[in-house]
């Protein structure tokens, strides 16, 4: 959208072919409303197709329908920004039991208005900005339908009060963790102002924090049914590498219904 934005403003005729029902990409499908209303996107469509561009939704560019067939129609030029949609894979033992997702994938589903149970207790595996996001989904829905709030740029203002309460609201009959391998100052999400607002959000929201942890092991049947990890001492190295250790007589389970990873 930014390309089609400028190429538009340069006085070219653009054409923005997009595989979803709406543009906006992971701004639209992947960041949760409460961050981002969908409004905003909305708005920001409307200057651009008012700026020249044309959007051509639902139309993915395939194996036939290709840069040669946009050739016939007339195109001249191509830019591509598909992005990076697929999600973060675990390599640990039990990653591949029910009840396992990729945070991406939750993410998208719930946005393109699926369904997604992810039962009552929830462990997310990750430190950033995925993470969160996932996390504090699954706190909303369990307590309270974002259908019913009214998305607006002014409550995003208003975001940590509207939080507050309706964190007041929550049942308390649910739980969800976010498990990180680095320390709290270490952590991704700790790295930016954004970063450090979302994470006392969160906490408000009941989310619980665990910094340090490393997963060792998905644990139970067909199905999910915890998560064991071990205490990570050091992520980086004195070089700065990612090279973390652990100490493995000291141990964590946590029982969960579902596993993200972020
Ligand atoms: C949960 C989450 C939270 C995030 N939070 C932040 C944040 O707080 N701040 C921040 O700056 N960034 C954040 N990001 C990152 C940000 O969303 C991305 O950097 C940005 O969306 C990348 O834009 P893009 O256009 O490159 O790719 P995308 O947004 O992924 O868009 C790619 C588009 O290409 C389409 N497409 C793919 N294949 C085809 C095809 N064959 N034919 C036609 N169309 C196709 C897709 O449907 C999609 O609409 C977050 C991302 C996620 C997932």
């Amino acid at each position: 959208m930014g390309c089609a934005h400028d190429l538009a403003i340069m006085g070219y005729d653009v054409t923005v072919f997009e595989a979803l029902p709406d543009v906006g990409g992971m701004l639209r499908y992947g960041i949760p409303e409460y961050r981002l209303p969908r409004g905003v996107i909305d708005r920001e469509a409307a200057i651009i197709e008012r700026l020249g561009a044309t959007f051509k939704t639902g139309t993915a560019l395939t194996a036939e329908y290709n840069f040669r067939a946009l050739r016939e129609e007339g195109f001249e030029a191509f830019f591509i920004s598909i992005g990076a949609m697929r999600g973060r894979d675990l390599n640990i033992p039990g990653s591949d039991k029910d009840g396992v997702v990729k945070a991406v994938d939750y993410l998208l589903n719930l946005n393109r208005g699926y369904q997604v149970n992810l039962g009552d207790r929830v462990v997310v595996i990750g430190g950033g900005s995925v993470a969160l996001d996932a996390a504090r989904t699954a706190v909303r829905e369990f307590y309270n339908p974002m259908e019913e709030i009214e998305m607006t740029a002014e409550a995003v203002v208003a975001q940590p009060a509207m939080d507050a309460a309706r964190g007041a609201l929550r049942s308390g009959a649910s739980e969800v963790h976010v498990i990180s391998l680095e320390s709290l100052e270490e952590m991704p999400a700790s790295r930016t102002i954004q970063g450090k607002e979302e994470l006392r959000e969160a906490l408000e929201e009941g989310v619980k924090l665990h910094p340090a942890w490393g997963p060792r092991a998905i644990l139970g049947g067909e199905r999910v049914e915890g998560v064991e990890f071990v205490n990570c001492t050091r992520v980086f190295d004195e070089n700065g590498r990612f090279n973390p250790e652990f100490d493995e007589s000291n141990t964590m389970t946590l029982e969960t219904d579902s596993v993200v990873l972020a």
